[in-house]
């Protein structure tokens, strides 16, 4: 089942020496281009896409026939907690459990680091933590919380992509949340510069106070109940009206909350949402007792709400499926009580394959998930020329067996803490092999074979450095919104 893939490989001095710049072609049967799959050889020079031509059975690399070429996916929602909580995941493992999953760009979120991202001075310790250990490309988005409303410029000047923020606890305390009258401010301040806030939208008016709740699934499903998402999300919606901000709620769990979502758009409210691999895939009625592994906020619900959240999938109500990959250390997960344990859940490994599964079974191909999980989330976070097979772009790409089964072992993913709830659970589709500018960063059996990956920094921080010479030769900094040479 974990077979090494033999692609068949010609002898090539611009493949063996595929550590800098490389030149290749890959050639396959089934490459994700312009939205449907099509025979087609990738031609990569530079690290970035030189062409794409006609199936050329004597490429560099041509892909097995039970293998597809995929661009790159992007996850603009995965919490590395470095530095400051590295027990609970950090870089290093983080960006590789992204390489084995097929994302080669991610961005991490302002909490659950320490301390978390909401001045300039933080970001500048989160990057120098980050420094020689990513496996792939990474951005920051920064932190809205009352504390730094009326300063967000100057932490969208030092690089973030967007603005986090919570419309109830987060969960530390170091990350307050925004009332109504914050939330204004927020989004008056972001329209100024056309900033962007993502939301964490859950209504504190609805959810139960903090403290046990018990080990059955059914008492924590019931303390955060969908009123209080759609009341969060409606206010997210007036206030973005009023203000013409932008913004994104970030993991919609309550399917009903669309429909508000699908008025706003054709209104021509400013606005994107997401869900996740574990909404889409997992039903609350198979949680089991003290299943802290499945807790995430706001909660995995039932199934016929799960068909909601599909439906908003196929007809675009739904923006990106990213993987909100919030782990914690073992101990914090295992407490057996619902209101005890830590909530979020791990899966930014095991996405595309459990959405894929989940999309089979109910008859959707994997054409029509696949943007949701590259170009959706890249232009939500302004990496607007990521996640496609293009010539120009970056040779950021991913072999993927959609056919082939396996069954997920926690303790072999590539997180620090081997915790999942699809731990047990056979998935259809596995990554192989997964490339960053044309260089192999990861292969099934293998791991992380390099560390070649690169921060991606808002335009306005590049362009505030550059005269200093932050784009010297060796430089690992990369401006958002110029993936295209
Ligand atoms: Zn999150």
């Amino acid at each position: 089942m974990l077979a090494l893939v033999t692609f068949a490989k010609r002898e090539s001095p611009s493949v063996s020496g595929m550590t800098s710049s490389p030149s290749a072609a890959f050639a396959a049967r089934r490459v994700f281009l312009g939205g449907r799959f099509a025979p087609a050889t990738v031609r990569v020079d530079g690290g970035r896409i030189a062409a794409i031509d006609a199936f050329d059975p004597d490429a560099d690399t041509v892909l097995p026939d039970d293998a597809v070429l995929l661009p790159g996916l992007v996850d603009s929602h995965v919490h590395l907690d470095e530095p400051g909580r590295t027990e609970w995941e950090g870089f290093a493992t983080g960006t590789a459990a992204a390489a084995a999953g097929g994302v080669t760009t991610l961005l991490d979120m302002p909490l659950n680091s320490d301390p978390v991202t909401t001045t300039p001075a933080a970001l500048a310790a989160k990057r120098a933590a980050a420094a020689g250990k990513l496996a792939v490309d990474v951005g920051y988005w920064g932190g809205a919380v009352p504390e730094n409303l009326g300063s967000l410029r100057e932490l969208a000047d030092a690089g973030v992509v967007g603005f986090k923020c919570f419309l109830s606890p987060s969960g530390i305390d170091e990350f307050g949340y925004l009332d109504a009258v914050g939330l204004d401010r927020a989004l008056t301040e972001l329209a100024a510069f056309d900033g962007l806030l993502i939301v964490h939208a859950e209504d504190p008016a609805h959810l139960h106070a903090d403290g046990p709740l018990g080990v059955h699934y059914r008492d924590f499903l019931a303390s955060r109940p969908p009123e209080s998402e759609r009341d969060a999300i409606r206010l997210v919606i007036e206030t973005a009206r009023r203000t013409g901000a932008r913004v994104h709620i970030v993991h919609v769990s309550d399917g009903t909350a669309l429909e508000d979502v699908r008025a706003a758009k054709a209104e021509g409210v400013r606005i994107t949402v997401e869900t996740c691999p574990h909404y889409l895939t997992l039903d609350a009625a198979d949680v089991p007792d003290g299943g802290g592994a499945f807790k995430c906020c706001p909660p995995i619900r039932d199934r016929a709400n799960q068909d909601l959240l599909w439906a908003g999938v196929v007809d675009g109500a739904i923006d990106a499926i990213v993987s909100d990959h919030s782990p914690s250390t073992v101990a914090l997960k295992s407490e057996p009580d619902f209101g005890l344990s830590w909530g979020g859940i791990a899966g930014l490994q095991t996405g595309l394959s459990a959405v894929h599964t989940a999309a089979r079974a109910r008859g959707i191909p994997l054409e029509r998930i696949l943007p949701l999980m590259t170009t959706g989330p890249a232009r939500i976070a302004g990496l607007g020329g990521l996640g496609r097979i293009e010539a120009g772009l970056p040779a950021h790409l991913a072999v993927f067996r959609p056919d082939e089964t396996f069954t997920v072992r926690a303790e072999a993913l590539e997180y620090r803490n081997p915790m999942s709830p699809w731990d047990g659970r056979t998935l259809t589709g596995i990554v192989d092999t997964t490339y960053l500018r044309g260089e192999s960063v990861y292969r099934r059996g293998d791991g992380v074979l390099v560390r070649s990956g690169r921060e991606l920094l808002a335009p306005s921080a590049v362009a505030g450095t550059e005269g200093s010479g932050a784009s010297a030769p060796g430089a690992s900094v990369h401006r958002v919104g110029e993936e295209r040479a």
